[in-house]
Protein backbone atom coordinates (compact mmCIF):
# COMPACT_ATOMS: atom_id res chain seq x y z
CA UNK A 1 0.00 0.00 0.00
CA UNK A 2 2.60 2.15 0.60
CA UNK A 3 2.60 4.60 -2.36
CA UNK A 4 2.57 8.63 -2.25
CA UNK A 5 0.40 10.01 1.27
CA UNK A 6 -0.08 13.32 1.48
CA UNK A 7 -1.25 14.57 5.11
CA UNK A 8 -2.54 18.01 5.49
CA UNK A 9 -0.55 19.55 3.08
CA UNK A 10 -1.08 23.29 2.53
CA UNK A 11 1.27 25.44 0.57
CA UNK A 12 1.23 29.35 0.56
CA UNK A 13 3.11 32.04 -1.59
CA UNK A 14 2.93 35.34 0.96
CA UNK A 15 -0.64 35.67 1.45
CA UNK A 16 -1.99 33.62 -1.28
CA UNK A 17 -2.55 29.93 0.05
CA UNK A 18 -2.53 28.24 -3.08
CA UNK A 19 -2.86 24.48 -1.45
CA UNK A 20 -5.49 23.86 1.21
CA UNK A 21 -5.10 21.57 3.26
CA UNK A 22 -4.50 18.42 0.84
CA UNK A 23 -4.74 14.78 2.20
CA UNK A 24 -5.14 11.98 -0.15
CA UNK A 25 -3.08 8.39 -0.46
CA UNK A 26 -1.88 6.52 -3.84
CA UNK A 27 -1.48 2.74 -3.61
CA UNK A 28 2.15 1.48 -4.44
CA UNK A 29 1.92 0.86 -8.11
CA UNK A 30 -1.18 2.70 -9.07
CA UNK A 31 -1.98 5.43 -11.43
CA UNK A 32 -2.85 8.66 -10.04
CA UNK A 33 -4.50 11.72 -11.63
CA UNK A 34 -4.94 15.34 -10.07
CA UNK A 35 -7.24 17.04 -12.50
CA UNK A 36 -9.09 20.68 -12.29
CA UNK A 37 -9.22 23.98 -14.45
CA UNK A 38 -6.19 25.82 -14.31
CA UNK A 39 -4.73 27.79 -11.34
CA UNK A 40 -6.34 24.95 -9.13
CA UNK A 41 -2.85 24.38 -7.88
CA UNK A 42 -1.80 21.01 -9.61
CA UNK A 43 1.39 21.67 -10.59
CA UNK A 44 2.38 23.17 -7.27
CA UNK A 45 0.91 20.36 -5.43
CA UNK A 46 3.17 17.75 -7.86
CA UNK A 47 6.13 20.17 -7.55
CA UNK A 48 6.22 19.59 -3.84
CA UNK A 49 5.93 16.19 -3.90
CA UNK A 50 8.57 16.04 -6.19
CA UNK A 51 10.71 18.85 -3.40
CA UNK A 52 10.73 21.31 -6.07
CA UNK A 53 8.46 23.81 -3.80
CA UNK A 54 8.57 23.34 -0.09
CA UNK A 55 5.83 22.82 1.97
CA UNK A 56 4.14 25.46 4.45
CA UNK A 57 2.49 22.45 6.40
CA UNK A 58 1.97 18.62 6.16
CA UNK A 59 3.89 15.68 5.60
CA UNK A 60 4.89 14.21 2.16
CA UNK A 61 5.50 10.02 2.47
CA UNK A 62 6.89 8.16 -0.40
CA UNK A 63 6.79 4.41 0.03
CA UNK A 64 6.49 4.66 3.65
CA UNK A 65 9.51 7.06 4.29
CA UNK A 66 8.92 10.71 5.20
CA UNK A 67 10.16 12.88 2.51
CA UNK A 68 8.73 16.48 3.60
CA UNK A 69 12.26 17.93 3.93
CA UNK A 70 14.20 15.80 1.94
CA UNK A 71 15.95 16.40 -1.18
CA UNK A 72 14.57 16.15 -4.31
CA UNK A 73 17.26 13.87 -5.92
CA UNK A 74 16.82 11.11 -2.75
CA UNK A 75 13.18 11.14 -2.99
CA UNK A 76 12.58 8.26 -5.57
CA UNK A 77 10.86 10.41 -7.99
CA UNK A 78 11.07 11.23 -11.38
CA UNK A 79 9.20 14.31 -13.16
CA UNK A 80 9.26 14.29 -17.16
CA UNK A 81 8.82 17.64 -18.69
CA UNK A 82 7.06 18.68 -21.42
CA UNK A 83 9.73 17.14 -24.72
CA UNK A 84 10.84 20.86 -25.55
CA UNK A 85 13.06 20.48 -22.10
CA UNK A 86 15.58 17.89 -24.03
CA UNK A 87 18.64 19.63 -24.79
CA UNK A 88 19.11 20.43 -28.83
CA UNK A 89 23.00 19.38 -28.18
CA UNK A 90 22.82 16.26 -27.66
CA UNK A 91 21.94 12.96 -28.81
CA UNK A 92 18.85 10.77 -27.44
CA UNK A 93 20.99 8.83 -25.16
CA UNK A 94 22.80 11.64 -23.99
CA UNK A 95 19.65 13.18 -23.22
CA UNK A 96 18.58 10.37 -21.64
CA UNK A 97 21.94 9.40 -19.87
CA UNK A 98 22.00 13.20 -18.49
CA UNK A 99 21.10 12.96 -14.74
CA UNK A 100 22.89 9.17 -14.48
CA UNK A 101 26.20 11.48 -15.79
CA UNK A 102 25.94 13.81 -13.43
CA UNK A 103 25.15 11.50 -10.54
CA UNK A 104 28.65 9.95 -12.07
CA UNK A 105 27.17 6.56 -13.11
CA UNK A 106 29.94 4.49 -14.79
CA UNK A 107 29.54 4.60 -18.03
CA UNK A 108 28.75 0.73 -18.67
CA UNK A 109 26.11 1.22 -16.05
CA UNK A 110 24.27 4.85 -17.85
CA UNK A 111 24.44 2.72 -21.41
CA UNK A 112 22.86 -0.38 -20.18
CA UNK A 113 20.37 2.27 -18.67
CA UNK A 114 19.74 3.94 -21.51
CA UNK A 115 19.93 0.81 -24.02
CA UNK A 116 16.60 -0.61 -21.41
CA UNK A 117 14.69 2.59 -21.76
CA UNK A 118 14.91 2.60 -25.36
CA UNK A 119 14.13 -0.70 -25.61
CA UNK A 120 11.15 -0.39 -23.47
CA UNK A 121 10.25 3.36 -25.34
CA UNK A 122 11.32 1.99 -29.24
CA UNK A 123 14.00 4.20 -29.41
CA UNK A 124 16.62 2.01 -29.78
CA UNK A 125 17.16 2.80 -33.91
CA UNK A 126 16.67 6.95 -32.94
CA UNK A 127 19.34 6.95 -30.26
CA UNK A 128 22.57 8.33 -31.87
CA UNK A 129 20.59 11.32 -33.33
CA UNK A 130 19.38 14.87 -32.49
CA UNK A 131 16.61 15.99 -30.79
CA UNK A 132 15.52 18.11 -33.98
CA UNK A 133 15.21 15.19 -35.96
CA UNK A 134 12.72 13.16 -34.17
CA UNK A 135 8.76 13.29 -34.21
CA UNK A 136 7.07 14.90 -31.50
CA UNK A 137 5.91 11.51 -30.12
CA UNK A 138 9.56 10.50 -30.14
CA UNK A 139 10.44 13.39 -28.59
CA UNK A 140 8.30 12.90 -25.67
CA UNK A 141 9.32 9.79 -25.71
CA UNK A 142 12.99 10.73 -25.14
CA UNK A 143 11.66 12.80 -22.01
CA UNK A 144 10.37 9.71 -20.72
CA UNK A 145 13.49 8.06 -21.30
CA UNK A 146 15.20 10.85 -19.12
CA UNK A 147 12.95 9.57 -15.95
CA UNK A 148 13.30 5.85 -16.28
CA UNK A 149 16.94 5.52 -16.49
CA UNK A 150 16.63 6.92 -13.15
CA UNK A 151 14.44 3.63 -11.86
CA UNK A 152 12.81 6.12 -9.59
CA UNK A 153 9.60 4.62 -7.30
CA UNK A 154 7.45 7.56 -8.36
CA UNK A 155 6.61 9.03 -11.93
CA UNK A 156 5.39 12.42 -11.75
CA UNK A 157 4.07 14.07 -15.11
CA UNK A 158 2.57 17.51 -15.29
CA UNK A 159 0.56 17.94 -18.52
CA UNK A 160 3.52 16.28 -20.61
CA UNK A 161 1.15 16.05 -23.58
CA UNK A 162 -0.04 19.70 -23.80
CA UNK A 163 2.01 20.44 -26.87
CA UNK A 164 1.19 17.91 -28.88
CA UNK A 165 -1.76 17.52 -31.43
CA UNK A 166 -4.94 15.79 -30.91
CA UNK A 167 -3.78 12.49 -32.75
CA UNK A 168 -0.77 12.13 -31.13
CA UNK A 169 -2.37 12.50 -27.75
CA UNK A 170 -4.22 9.91 -28.31
CA UNK A 171 -1.69 7.65 -29.26
CA UNK A 172 0.91 8.78 -26.13
CA UNK A 173 -2.44 8.27 -23.48
CA UNK A 174 -2.12 4.48 -24.78
CA UNK A 175 2.02 3.83 -24.63
CA UNK A 176 1.57 5.84 -21.36
CA UNK A 177 -1.00 3.12 -19.91
CA UNK A 178 1.08 0.09 -21.98
CA UNK A 179 4.33 2.04 -20.40
CA UNK A 180 2.72 1.90 -16.52
CA UNK A 181 1.57 -1.58 -17.07
CA UNK A 182 5.50 -2.66 -17.98
CA UNK A 183 7.01 -1.19 -15.45
CA UNK A 184 4.43 -1.36 -12.54
CA UNK A 185 5.81 2.06 -10.51
CA UNK A 186 3.43 4.32 -8.92
CA UNK A 187 2.73 7.74 -11.45
CA UNK A 188 1.28 10.89 -10.59
CA UNK A 189 -0.16 12.44 -13.70
CA UNK A 190 -1.23 16.20 -13.56
CA UNK A 191 -4.03 17.45 -16.27
CA UNK A 192 -6.67 19.70 -17.06
CA UNK A 193 -8.00 17.24 -19.68
CA UNK A 194 -11.20 15.10 -18.41
CA UNK A 195 -10.78 13.22 -21.19
CA UNK A 196 -6.70 12.23 -20.69
CA UNK A 197 -8.36 11.83 -16.60
CA UNK A 198 -10.66 9.43 -17.31
CA UNK A 199 -8.79 7.48 -19.80
CA UNK A 200 -5.47 6.91 -17.50
CA UNK A 201 -6.11 6.78 -14.14
CA UNK A 202 -6.83 4.03 -11.19
CA UNK A 203 -7.72 7.06 -8.97
CA UNK A 204 -8.96 10.42 -9.90
CA UNK A 205 -8.40 13.35 -7.59
CA UNK A 206 -10.62 16.38 -8.54
CA UNK A 207 -8.95 19.79 -7.33
CA UNK A 208 -10.19 22.90 -7.00
CA UNK A 209 -8.94 25.81 -5.29
CA UNK A 210 -6.41 24.01 -4.08
CA UNK A 211 -8.43 21.70 -2.29
CA UNK A 212 -9.70 17.69 -3.66
CA UNK A 213 -12.99 18.25 -4.56
CA UNK A 214 -13.56 14.45 -4.57
CA UNK A 215 -11.43 11.40 -5.48
CA UNK A 216 -12.27 7.74 -6.62
CA UNK A 217 -11.99 5.38 -9.52
CA UNK A 218 -13.45 7.11 -12.84
CA UNK A 219 -16.36 5.18 -13.04
CA UNK A 220 -17.63 6.05 -9.51
CA UNK A 221 -17.10 9.96 -9.96
CA UNK A 222 -18.43 9.71 -13.68
CA UNK A 223 -21.47 7.82 -11.83
CA UNK A 224 -21.85 9.06 -8.16
CA UNK A 225 -20.11 12.79 -8.31
CA UNK A 226 -20.54 14.26 -5.00
CA UNK A 227 -21.36 17.71 -6.63
CA UNK A 228 -22.10 20.31 -8.75
CA UNK A 229 -18.73 21.04 -10.28
CA UNK A 230 -17.06 17.17 -10.00
CA UNK A 231 -20.25 16.62 -12.13
CA UNK A 232 -19.85 19.55 -14.87
CA UNK A 233 -16.29 19.35 -14.62
CA UNK A 234 -15.90 15.21 -15.21
CA UNK A 235 -18.99 14.97 -17.52
CA UNK A 236 -18.38 17.38 -19.96
CA UNK A 237 -15.28 17.26 -22.25
CA UNK A 238 -13.30 20.52 -22.43
P1 LIG B 1 -2.23 24.61 -12.08
O1 LIG B 1 -1.03 23.78 -12.34
O2 LIG B 1 -3.40 23.83 -11.56
O3 LIG B 1 -2.64 25.43 -13.28
P2 LIG B 1 -0.50 26.05 -10.26
O4 LIG B 1 -0.13 25.06 -9.24
O5 LIG B 1 0.51 26.36 -11.30
O6 LIG B 1 -1.91 25.66 -10.92
O7 LIG B 1 -0.86 27.43 -9.53
C1 LIG B 1 -1.81 27.49 -8.47
C2 LIG B 1 -1.90 28.94 -7.99
O8 LIG B 1 -0.68 29.30 -7.37
C3 LIG B 1 -2.13 29.93 -9.11
O9 LIG B 1 -3.00 30.92 -8.64
C4 LIG B 1 -0.75 30.50 -9.36
O10 LIG B 1 -0.85 31.82 -9.85
C5 LIG B 1 -0.13 30.45 -7.98
N1 LIG B 1 1.34 30.28 -8.03
C6 LIG B 1 2.00 29.23 -8.55
N2 LIG B 1 3.33 29.37 -8.39
C7 LIG B 1 3.51 30.56 -7.76
C8 LIG B 1 4.66 31.28 -7.30
N3 LIG B 1 5.89 30.79 -7.46
N4 LIG B 1 4.45 32.46 -6.68
C9 LIG B 1 3.21 32.93 -6.49
N5 LIG B 1 2.08 32.31 -6.89
C10 LIG B 1 2.22 31.14 -7.51
MG1 LIG C 1 0.10 23.50 -14.05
Amino acid sequence: MDGVKLTNIRKAFGPFEVIRDVSLEIPKGDFGVFVGPSGCGKSTLLRMIAGLENTSGGRIEIGGRDVTHVEPAKRGVAMVFQSYALYPHLSVAENMGFSLRLARAPRHEREAKVREAARILQLTDHLDKKPSALSGGQRQRVAIGRAIVREPEVFLFDEPLSNLDAELRVQMRLELTRLHRQIGATMIYVTHDQVEAMTLADDIFVLKGGHVMQSGHPLHLYDDPDNRFVAGFIGSPS
